[in-house]
């Protein structure tokens, strides 16, 4: 039988991260389960007879997805024959070709438009304290805005636990509270590296697919720390889009122009990080050390509030972007403005020529698609832990339409 396409799916349920020609199915004959146990190996039926519900099959996957033993009289049981191991859902036991189908390790049911486009991930990274968090809690947010307002495409959590996680580790601080979110905590600390999971499209939409966004940490590349590297490295290689943030107040040169004090630990080198980014996405993919990725890459310069301004005094202009900058001019509503976001991007590529060096765009360069955005997450300055002036986002959103929009405009808009 012919091996069906691989599309990469993130579960909303249990976020495990599934290859779709592997999913389960359950049949709706509702003679499969007896006539199924009755023709179980011994074996088979230690695994799925149930001593306590006889006339059912035991869920081994969702009872230890559920943390329940299998064996116990509390596993989960049921009378929907379980259709393991089928490329096209037809039923082991009676033939009928099934639709309802399954997560292989929580057995939480799959929505029909992921099947065809899978999920969409999208994964910020960049150096620690460059303002990943709050860049992911004014996308979101932006994102919740734009996508039904402007774009008119349906746009909404796809678990209670996004909504939930959403809200209490981003919004509720942010946006309610005006604090200033803590670092990301690295994998194996907290359970908080989940993705975030949303639903994009409705249900009859042709393009209806689960976008993820990951948070990472700095501690997530660490090699020595494995479960987390596997985790976030698996992501990566396997993600439609990779937002590299860039903090401005990071790069030495920038400092020094502006007349900030120097730092004693250095800020480590944005040439070297994306490097080491890029490597363990060509180890995943099996790709020669100086092959180009395919996967988008979109550069984002953070905090730019900081430097949409004159110089003044002793304070050079290289380091600013001056009034006459194209970041003033605002995107064009209800379509992707590719003029607007090529202008930006060109003015982006040249400030940080000037200010990272050639060394980290020739690493850009490396990525066949690439686009270089400038954007602020809050808004405005913070003191003490506080957003003083409450937060005002600025073109946060534009990494995701560029990248959403681009492969698809046409069919889109
Ligand atoms: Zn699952
Ligand atoms: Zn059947």
């Amino acid at each position: 039988m012919a091996k069906k396409k691989s599309v990469r799916y993130i579960c909303p349920c249990c976020y495990g991260s599934i290859d779709l020609s592997q999913i389960h199915y359950s049949c709706t004959n509702p003679e499969c389960t007896k006539a199924f146990l009755d023709t179980c190996s011994a074996s088979e039926l230690r695994r799925y007879g149930s001593r306590y519900k006889p006339d059912e099959e035991i869920d081994v996957e969702k009872s230890e997805y559920l943390g329940l033993d299998p064996r116990s009289p509390e596993a989960i049981t049921t009378r929907e024959h379980i259709i393991r191991g089928s490329v096209n859902g037809s039923c082991d036991v009676c033939k009928t070709r099934n639709t309802v189908k399954l997560c292989p390790k929580c057995h939480a049911p799959i929505s029909a438009g992921a099947e065809v486009n899978g999920t969409t991930i999208f994964v910020i990274m960049g150096t620690e304290g460059c303002g990943k968090s709050h860049y992911l809690a004014s996308l979101i947010k932006r994102i919740e805005e734009i996508y039904p307002g402007e774009f008119r495409i349906p746009f909404t959590p796809a678990s209670e636990k996004t909504v939930l996680k959403f809200d209490r580790d981003y919004r509720n601080r942010v946006f309610l509270e005006g604090k200033c979110l803590p670092p990301t905590p690295s994998y194996d600390i907290t359970e908080t590296r989940d993705p975030l999971l949303y639903e994009l499209g409705g249900e009859n939409h042709a393009l209806h697919r689960m976008v993820a966004f990951l948070d990472t940490s700095g501690a997530d590349l660490d090699l020595g720390n494995k479960l987390s590297f596997l985790n976030v490295s698996t992501y990566i290689s396997g993600a439609s889009g990779i937002l590299f943030l860039v903090d401005p107040m990071q790069l030495p040169r920038v400092r020094d122009r502006l007349g900030l004090p120097t730092v004693e630990d250095q800020f480590p080198d944005m040439a070297d990080t994306l490097n080491y980014i890029s490597d363990i996405i060509r180890d995943k993919n099996k790709l020669r050390s100086k092959d180009d990725i395919a996967i988008p890459l979109a550069v984002v310069l953070t905090k730019v509030d900081l430097l949409m301004r004159s110089a003044n005094g002793a304070e050079d202009e290289d380091a600013l972007f001056g009034p006459e900058s194209s970041l003033h001019i605002e995107r064009e509503h209800e379509t992707t403005d590719t003029v607007n976001i090529n202008q930006v991007g060109a003015e982006v590529e040249e400030y940080l020529r000037r200010n990272a060096g050639q060394e980290f765009l020739d690493e850009v360069n490396k990525y066949t698609t690439h686009q270089y955005f400038a954007v602020s997450a809050l808004g405005s300055d913070t003191a003490e832990g506080k957003l003083i002036k409450g937060v005002e986002p600025y073109r946060v959103e534009d990494p995701v339409i560029w990248f959403l929009n681009s492969n698809e405009r046409r069919r889109w808009f």
